[in-house]
């Protein structure tokens, strides 16, 4: 089924985001847990693609199993930054054979060696480059793109992230994941500089269920997302005790994903990490809320 018409629902819905593994050797567990997680029947499951498209063939393999097997929409990630046409384009034509219809267009980041090559030869340089490519591949694939509350940190400004988020809806993106935040008032500032710019399709925001302390200053740096107050203590008072942080994770990304749904987010997707007990216990939470 295709996101844009899963995205129309009325009533609180949760998906969940599984990473493919790094090695052939993890992939049995990696398969394992995103079959787990796909067995507690999430909206959909989006598979993200290793940085630099190494382990790609996993992605791919993963999508095509949660679908086949479990009849979880999938949406398979896919990045471009490092690759040149012809690659990008046999990987494309992959996706179109594992029949997946949702692709998550992104740029990817830059690797640390190609930071100061000219980038005018590259064959794709932004995402809007990838999301033109896919459209040209197949008029029928539904095309998600990525957005930053909190601004891209290679961006000068919010003024500027949002015209260029702007140039990749119009190119062809049918729908925006967020990045992680941790406090829901940026997302809706966020929400209203956007539709005031002119963008108008779904977006469904990202929730990051942080469950231990050492998460905690990875996902930061990794998202540039502003730390509350709130949630600084909870990492402070729990942070030494995993079965507690984890418990107050879980409760931190529970109360975001309601207040969502309270001001009328009726899509979330949980950065579940590999971790089907996380994803079964934020879905518990919310058991009496979902589909009311
Ligand atoms: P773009 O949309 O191309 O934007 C990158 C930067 O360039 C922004 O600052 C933007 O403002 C600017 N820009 C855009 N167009 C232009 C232009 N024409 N001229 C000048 N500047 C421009 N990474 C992975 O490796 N694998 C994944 O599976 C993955 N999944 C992700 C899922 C989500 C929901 C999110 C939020 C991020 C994900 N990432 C993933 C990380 C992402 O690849 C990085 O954040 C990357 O740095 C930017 O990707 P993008 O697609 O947002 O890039």
């Amino acid at each position: 089924m295709k996101m844009i018409e899963l995205l129309k629902n009325k009533t609180l819905s949760i998906s969940f985001e599984v990473f493919p593994p790094k090695t052939e050797s993890s992939f049995d567990s990696v398969k394992h847990a995103a079959e787990e997680i796909a067995k507690l029947r999430p909206a959909y499951m989006s598979v993200t693609y290793g940085a630099g498209g190494g382990t790609s063939r996993y992605t791919l393999d993963i999508a095509k199993n949660i679908k086949d097997l479990y009849c979880v929409p999938t949406l398979a990630h896919l990045t471009c930054v490092s690759s040149t046409r012809e690659t990008v384009r046999q990987k494309i034509s992959e996706i179109k054979a594992a029949g997946i219809k949702n692709v998550m267009a992104l740029r990817g980041d830059v690797p640390a060696a190609m930071q100061n090559e000219d980038r005018s030869a590259w064959d794709f340089r932004y995402a809007v480059d990838l999301i033109e490519e896919l459209k040209v591949a197949d008029a029928e694939f539904c095309i998600g793109g990525a957005c930053y509350p909190e601004i891209h940190p290679e961006s000068p400004n919010q003024h500027e992230d949002i015209r260029r988020l702007k140039e990749k809806v119009d190119a062809g993106c049918d729908f925006l994941t967020t990045q992680m935040f941790f406090d829901n008032n940026l997302l809706y500032n966020f929400l209203y500089k956007i539709r005031e710019a002119g963008i108008t399709v779904p977006v469904v925001p990202g929730v990051m269920p942080i469950t231990n302390a050492n998460q905690v200053e990875r996902a930061i740096k990794l998202s540039g997302s502003f730390m509350p107050r709130r949630f600084q203590s909870i990492v402070d008072k729990f942070g030494s005790d995993p079965d507690a942080m984890k418990q107050a994770g879980i409760a931190y990304a529970t109360d975001q994903i309601i207040d969502l749904y309270a001001n009328g987010i009726t899509n979330v997707h949980v950065y579940s990490m590999n971790k089907p007990d996380v994803a079964e216990r934020i879905l518990y939470n919310l058991s009496d809320i979902i589909g009311k």
